[in-house]
């Protein structure tokens, strides 16, 4: 079976996605060959981005937050377009993140599951108050609010747990599913990565340029680049425009 006419055949898809999906966006991954873990850090990524880190060392974190993690020039790519279409058409349930970038709402998507939170929320940690991306962006040293508290990011970091509201939403997403797209993930990343044992449907497609764990066990799998796949299938709808 092809991909598209597997696409053709599925009413309720979910599509399962990692930093590949923005790696057309012009926002680095953090495992291929030119993604942040291959780059040379005193401190490895993996601990600048843990709870630990954030706390005792508050001022390196935020210096390697917004050199790194804050894309707020990206825009969606053709992958993000084409998961928004397919939900207005009526054909996607949900995507189910590992980014924080927030570009599959930029590109329309309404619902979709952000298991590791996002750039774009921030709360001081003394009185909650909530700040947006460009506060952090444009702060300088530690950002703090005007009750003198630290604003940090409503990000996941290594250590701390994922939503509980946001997991069971996921799951739930994934296990009525009919077509699941796992997509620009290297699935190393734990609990995320075994949300995808919870599908129940008849096809598993996978588009990863990277081999992963997933392979053998796919209906579909593509090495091809998630935008250029995604983008050369139909929208399903008849009042827009093809973005490809
Ligand atoms: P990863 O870096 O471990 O793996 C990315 C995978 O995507 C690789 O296997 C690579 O081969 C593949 N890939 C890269 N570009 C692709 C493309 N255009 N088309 C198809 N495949 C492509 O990413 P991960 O599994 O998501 O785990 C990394 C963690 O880092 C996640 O938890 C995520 O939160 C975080 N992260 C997020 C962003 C973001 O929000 N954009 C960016 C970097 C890291």
């Amino acid at each position: 079976m092809t991909l598209l006419d597997i696409i053709n055949n599925s009413r309720s898809i979910v599509f399962f996605g990692g930093a590949g999906v923005s790696t057309e966006s012009g926002i680095p991954d953090f495992r291929s060959a030119d993604g942040l873990y291959r780059q040379k850090y005193s401190v490895p990524p993996e601990v600048m981005l843990s709870a630990s880190y954030f706390y005792a060392h508050t001022e390196d974190f935020f210096r390697f937050y917004r050199e790194k993690m804050l894309p707020l020039d990206a825009e969606p790519n053709a992958a993000h377009i084409r998961l928004a279409q397919w939900e207005r058409a009526g054909k996607l349930l949900a995507v189910v993140t590992q980014n924080i970038d927030g570009l599959h709402q930029a590109a329309g998507s309404k619902r979709v599951y952000e298991l590791h939170g996002s750039i774009h929320r921030n709360h001081c940690l003394s009185c909650g108050k909530s700040y947006p991306a460009h506060f952090i962006a444009e702060s300088k040293g530690i950002p703090r609010c005007a009750c003198g508290g630290i604003v940090k990011p409503d990000v996941v970091l290594y250590e701390e747990p994922l939503d509980q509201k946001t997991i069971e939403g996921a799951i739930q997403a994934i296990a009525s599913a009919d077509t699941l797209i796992v997509a620009g993930t290297s699935l190393s990343v734990y609990p995320a990565a075994s949300f995808v044992d919870y599908f129940r449907g008849d096809n598993l497609v996978l588009i990863n340029r990277d081999p992963t764990p997933l392979d053998e066990k796919c209906t579909f799998v593509s090495h091809g680049k998630v935008g250029e796949v995604l983008g050369a299938l139909p929208s399903y709808s008849s009042e827009e425009e093809d973005p490809s």
